[in-house]
């Protein structure tokens, strides 16, 4: 087979998803839709509504047979047409066979310690994702990692752990309540998804977003239950909510301060959690 994928984007270099230098490709599209997201433009797919079109400053939109046609060559990475687009998604994304993505892959091998597929949430293509790095253990000895919301069905997971060296989830919210609220979806699946991954010994690290007013304050002692229920060791990554390109309903509120990180910390720590770090960017 040659699976072909929705593909977002694919940063060739990257030091902030997941061990060493690693190339990061996005995938369109996402089952979650939270008020913080900072990818907004991987939410949703394209309608073809052309509103975009108009503002490219350098002709990389045309219309053809009712379809938006995106022009990598003319294109001067403005973003433009991304800020402009009312639905959350963006012009750019192009479906990709993954003997397409190997080749991007081998061009950039010698300097990099893996891939790192992100998105929207790229579990939905998962496979995709299994058969590319099916071809990416086969053909180098790059690491394979997955960055995802967590959301996702027994049949993915199971397909993509033997392929997969680790995975970096996301817990919205630790009550599913909050978490209903965040993303629009409860959170069973998400911390089944955890624990299995956990007890596999793929879990790189579970990151939790600090929304002040939305996530904090007595939701912590949830989470902190919610954790020591599957690992009191689980390697969990504090993260503030900045408000830095999110489009969605918390976009006016104030980011989460390193101190709230820190007394947030402390708390876990004494309520048993071993393994906590706080991500200041
Ligand atoms: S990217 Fe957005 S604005 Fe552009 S055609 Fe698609 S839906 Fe419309
Ligand atoms: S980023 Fe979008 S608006 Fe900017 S040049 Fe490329 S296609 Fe045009």
């Amino acid at each position: 087979m040659d699976y072909k994928g929705l593909v977002t984007k694919i940063i060739p270099f990257s030091f902030v998803d997941g061990p060493g230098n690693r190339m990061a490709i996005f995938l369109q599209g996402c089952n979650f839709n939270c008020g913080y997201c900072h990818n907004p433009e991987t939410i949703n797919y394209c309608n073809n509504c052309g509103s975009c079109v108009e503002v490219c400053p350098s002709g990389a939109l045309t219309i053809q047979n009712s379809k938006v046609n995106y022009s990598k060559e003319k294109c001067g990475d403005c973003d433009m047409c991304i800020s402009h687009c009312p639905h959350f998604s963006t012009p750019k994304a192009r479906k990709m066979a993954t003997s397409e993505v190997m080749s991007e892959i081998k061009g950039v091998e010698p300097f990099i310690q893996g891939i790192t597929i992100s998105g929207g949430e790229c579990t939905l293509q998962w496979k995709f994702i299994r058969e590319l790095f099916i071809k990416v253990k086969e053909e180098t000895k790059l690491t394979t990692f997955i960055d995802s919301n967590g959301y996702f069905s027994q049949e993915a997971l199971f397909g993509l752990l033997p392929v997969t060296d680790g995975f970096m989830l996301d817990l919205k919210g630790a009550s599913s309540a909050i978490h209903q609220q965040i993303t629009g979806k409860d959170n069973k699946r998400v911390l089944e998804n955890i624990k299995t991954v956990y007890e596999k010994g793929k879990l790189y690290q579970l990151r939790y977003v600090v929304v002040p007013t939305v996530n904090d304050g007595e939701e912590i002692e949830v989470l902190a239950q919610r954790i020591k229920e599957i690992a009191k060791d689980l390697p969990l990554v504090l993260i503030p909510f900045r408000k830095y390109g999110v489009k969605g309903k918390y976009k006016d509120l104030s980011g989460a301060t390193i101190k709230l990180l820190e007394d947030i910390k402390e708390l876990l720590l004494k309520r048993g959690l071993t393994n906590i770090d706080i991500r200041s960017e």
